[in-house]
């Protein structure tokens, strides 16, 4: 694909400007509604835009500094696995106030027992009449504390194999039975750590609730891994957010003669990799346009998490001093990101994982579980048993 971005009298271009000269500070919804939020979605949802014209948004977007809604797991997760799985109904109710910002979403897939091996949850959720009841415990779940809604994959077949008895479905955060208790981090409260322990007893979700056909939820939910991972790996060092390795130069530039010649190689080595990250990031782009992330995105995560680490511990070096302080003047985006960092080879797929999936389904290497032996990683190596 091309990689310089289209000139700028390119009429693409000065149809979005025009939009915005319209619509100077735009709310979610009139982002969603002109198809700004995702152009890359289908129509009317989104665009059908090809990558060119999503990169001339997202740039001409930047430019006039409008920022589109914040709602990760809902337009980065599970919102794709919606516009495909979903009915016309599902689509019509969950999709535009995700889009527009005004009702967020949370992802409850980890278990206690169940992580890196995620087919091995323990949720159920039994049918009576027109409800599913819904038992168990999720963990570690981003935004549950202000979610309006989550994305849930739960047990509704035992006498299958565990990959074949899950089913994917949307729950409302506040029905009864459901507790969230909030998980400290060392970045501070939970509100900005903002994950949580989330438990269910006895809770009924209207069978309306199930996305697809019952038990086919592992499809969805590797659909939606997958999609968190191209949406962790986006621009930012920080799981897609946040600063980059070219925004560690003015901060170098501004130490001047302080910094020693191990710092400045240091710099330009994240540096080389940030610009070899950011071209991968473009094709990755395209990738989603074709709405089939693969495991490029595991690819790419694997590069980018331990790159954000590297990122992150330099530019808490260059601090010096200031480095100590917590939220040091100036540099706070850095100071959080270096308290983060330690998450970012965890999240959405471990950098072991990761590892696994390149090796399986990149270069066609044997799978890490000998299935033929009935061995399982659990039995081999006393952990997780199979990657998603
Ligand atoms: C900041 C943050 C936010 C998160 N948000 C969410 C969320 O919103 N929703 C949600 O559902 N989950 C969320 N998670 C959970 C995340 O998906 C899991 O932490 C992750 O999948 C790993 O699972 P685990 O923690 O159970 O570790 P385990 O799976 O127990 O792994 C422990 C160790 O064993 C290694 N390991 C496991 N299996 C293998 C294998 N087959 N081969 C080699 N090594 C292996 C791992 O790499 C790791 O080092 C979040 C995690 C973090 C850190």
């Amino acid at each position: 694909m091309q990689i310089d971005l289209p000139p700028e009298d390119d009429p693409r271009r000065e149809k979005v400007r025009a939009w915005l000269e319209e619509h100077p500070n735009p709310t979610g919804q009139q982002l969603a509604e002109a198809g700004y939020v995702v152009p890359h979605w289908p129509a009317p949802w989104g665009l059908d835009a090809d990558p060119e014209l999503q990169l001339i948004i997202d740039d001409e977007l930047r430019r006039a500094a409008v920022s589109r809604p914040t709602n990760p797991i809902g337009i980065g997760h599970c919102g794709p696995v919606l516009v495909v799985h979903a009915s016309d109904e599902q689509r019509k109710r969950f999709l535009p106030p995700m889009l527009s910002g005004e009702e967020m979403w949370c992802q409850l897939f980890s278990e206690p027992g169940a992580g890196s091996d995620l087919a091995n949850l323990s949720t159920r959720a039994v049918r009576d009449g027109d409800v599913y009841v819904i038992n168990g415990q999720k963990i570690w779940t981003s935004l549950a504390q202000v979610a309006k809604f989550g994305i849930l994959i739960a047990r509704t077949d035992t006498d299958v194999s565990k990959h074949a008895g899950i089913s994917y479905f949307i729950i409302p955060m506040d029905l009864p039975g459901i507790e969230i208790r909030p998980i400290r981090n060392m970045i501070g409260g939970a509100e900005d750590a903002g994950f949580n322990e989330v438990f269910f007893t006895d809770v009924q979700i209207p069978t309306e609730n199930l996305i697809g056909e019952l038990n086919n939820g592992w499809a969805m939910a590797k659909q939606t891994l997958a999609n968190e991972r191209v949406s962790l790996s986006k621009g930012g060092v920080q799981w897609g957010y946040g600063p980059t390795a070219r925004d560690l130069v003015p901060l170098a530039q501004s130490l001047g003669d302080r910094i020693g010649a191990v710092e400045r190689q240091r710099i330009v080595e994240a540096y080389i990799e940030g610009e070899i990250l950011r071209f991968h990031h473009l094709r990755q782009v395209s990738a989603a346009v074709n709405k089939t992330p693969g495991p490029d995105a595991s690819l790419r995560k694997a590069l980018n998490d331990p790159h954000g680490k590297r990122v992150f511990n330099l530019a808490k070096d260059l601090m010096g001093a200031n480095g100590m302080l917590a939220d040091p003047e100036g540099f706070d985006v850095w100071s959080r990101g270096f308290l983060f960092s330690p998450a970012l080879t965890v999240g959405g797929g471990t950098s072991e994982v990761l590892r696994n999936v390149i090796a399986e389904r990149i270069l066609g290497l044997p799978h890490d579980v000998d299935v033929e032996q009935g061995k399982t990683w659990a039995e081999t190596r006393g952990g997780a048993v199979t990657t998603p």
